[in-house]
């Protein structure tokens, strides 16, 4: 099996078979983001992703999920990932669900026909990073889309008949920047985006980034545990996402959150309450590996 550096995938799929079938991210210039900063965005060879599918085959009995890597396949050319899902459906009846991360602009330089074309040959999952619903700071952190267009891009890949699963950063904005509008326009987002997953991961500082230099000017100051729950709290108080699964649950998180929206909203509320009450245990900072 062919693996250049260090691979991501989402915490959903560690079990699943990881084909790199690109190498970094095409975009590579989000302000928090280093998890490719070490690679040069290139595609895999077709031969290469055929190698590892068929080394795969032989090695496994039963691969019921596959996740294609790296930071966003879909911005491969329709007809070359149509040749990677029309494989694996030929060679892995078992598979149940084949999902990738998709970048914005991987998504915006799909057409409906593409993105459908690809949902009926088995890519039945896609993970999105809004990161944001507040058009200020989404341009700030460079993720190179707007606001409306992180939205069309949600509701593409639903319309194509993609299981959508969306990430949001809380703390992004600091403590010192407006935290409010954050929380408020990143639920009004997702509101409109209507994702069947919502996960809010909490802002972590990596080496090497933009954002570690502003953390070290002091132009974004880190938000304190009871900041950050005080914004999922106001986050919480936005959404209305019927039938999304909200899961706030990730290692950086200090508060664990989950349940289904919008049936379990108020209890979430309730636990965000609790502990800004100080009656609620919070987890220790850990430290991650990207
Ligand atoms: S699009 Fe995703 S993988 Fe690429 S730089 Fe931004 S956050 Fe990182």
């Amino acid at each position: 099996m062919h693996y250049s550096g260090a691979v991501y995938r989402p915490p959903s799929e560690a079990y699943s078979l990881i084909i790199q079938v690109t190498v970094g991210c095409s975009h590579n210039k989000c302000a928090f983001c280093n998890m490719y900063k070490a690679k040069k965005f290139a595609i895999t060879p077709i031969e290469q992703v055929m190698e590892d599918l068929q080394w795969a085959r032989k090695q496994y009995r039963r691969i019921e999920r596959i996740f294609l890597a790296d930071g966003d396949a879909l911005i491969l050319p329709t007809e070359h990932l149509m040749g990677i899902l029309d494989y694996i459906r030929e060679n892995f009846p078992e598979c149940e669900r084949v999902a990738t991360y998709a970048s914005p602009r991987s998504i915006l330089g799909k057409t409906p026909e593409d993105l459908k074309r690809l949902r009926e040959a088995g890519l039945s999952m896609a993970y999105l990073g809004l990161e944001t619903g507040n058009e200020e700071l989404l341009k700030k952190i460079n993720k190179g889309v707007s606001v409306t267009q992180q939205i069309e891009c949600g509701r593409k890949l639903k319309e194509a008949g993609m299981i959508l699963s969306v990430t949001a950063i809380n703390g992004l904005a600091g403590s010192n920047g407006d935290w409010e509008a954050h929380a408020i326009d990143t639920a009004h987002a997702l509101n409109a985006m209507r994702p069947d997953f919502i996960a809010l991961l909490t802002l972590r500082i990596y080496t090497g980034t933009p954002m570690a230099d502003w953390i070290e000017s002091g132009e974004l100051v880190m938000p304190q545990p009871m900041e950050l729950i005080r914004e999922t709290r106001l986050f919480l108080s936005e959404i209305d996402c019927p039938g999304a699964v909200f899961r706030s649950n990730h290692a950086s998180n200090y508060l664990v959150l989950k349940g289904n929206l919008n049936e379990d909203r108020q209890a979430m509320i309730d636990q965000c309450d609790a502990a800004l009450r100080g009656e609620a245990q919070l987890r220790k900072y850990v430290e991650l590996g990207r």
